[in-house]
């Protein structure tokens, strides 16, 4: 069973980047949210619907366990979790959220193209989906994982290129490093859980995906 108590659960980031925008979907998509006794849980008015308010990095676990039915969270988020292991299933993209996911390095470091990283060091947050993307390039390199401030790491000579998520350009620049690559394009993503929930909420949980993509759509 994927639910508590007969309710269904959304899961959204607490807050960031992209909490703001997925209250906003919920409640465009008809829901009635309510502050509830703790900050964890918001409670939807109108219908047997709770939302889980986490870390982005906890939500495709969580759909992908069903503990969630339905989860909204950044794609490349959603990319570093794949590890062979059951997958949330992704309903559609949603618009918001957007930012890709570059190779970056100073501007004395030579690209040509993935090669040009072969026996280099690069410093990342997402060592998963810079792992495969280079391994689908065919290239070796060294890479160095780090929680943040990856930005810092050509500096410091931790290492001589990073991989990291990128909207405007304006920390790279700040930092000295010019984008060189593309390794992910990414936008926040609705994301489900592969098991059904209680027959009960079923076709209330199919008419909550049918509404946000209606919203979404609207907005072209
Ligand atoms: P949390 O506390 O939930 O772990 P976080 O610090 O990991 O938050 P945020 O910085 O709030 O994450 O970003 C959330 C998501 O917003 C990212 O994973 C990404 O999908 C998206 N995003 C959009 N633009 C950017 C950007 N310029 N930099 C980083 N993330 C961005
Ligand atoms: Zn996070």
């Amino acid at each position: 069973m994927s639910t508590v108590q007969g309710r269904l659960r959304i899961a959204v980031q607490k807050s960031g980047r992209l909490a703001e925008r997925s209250l906003d979907l919920v409640r465009d998509a008809g829901l009635r949210v309510v502050k509830g006794n703790n900050d964890l849980l918001y409670r939807v008015e109108n219908y047997p619907i709770d939302l889980l308010r986490v870390r982005d990095d906890d939500i495709p676990t969580f759909v992908a366990d069903g503990v969630c039915d339905l989860g909204i969270v950044g794609e490349n988020v959603l990319e570093e979790g794949r590890n062979g292991g059951p997958m949330a299933e992704v309903v559609m993209p949603l618009g918001f959220g957007r930012c890709t996911l570059k190779i970056a390095a100073p501007p004395a470091l030579d690209y040509a193209g993935p090669a040009s990283l072969q026996g280099l060091r690069v410093a990342t947050s997402y060592p998963r989906v810079l792992r495969r993307w280079l391994e689908a390039e065919g290239v070796q390199a060294d890479i160095v994982t780090m929680r943040g401030a990856v930005e810092v790491a050509p500096r410091l000579k931790l290492a001589q290129a990073i991989c990291d998520l990128v909207s405007t350009g304006a920390t790279l620049e700040a930092n000295g490093l010019a984008a060189r690559d593309t390794v992910l394009d990414s936008q926040a993503v609705l994301i489900r859980a592969p098991t059904a929930p209680e027959p009960a909420l079923a076709e209330l949980l199919d008419s909550i995906v049918e509404r946000m993509a209606g919203v979404v759509a609207s907005q072209g």
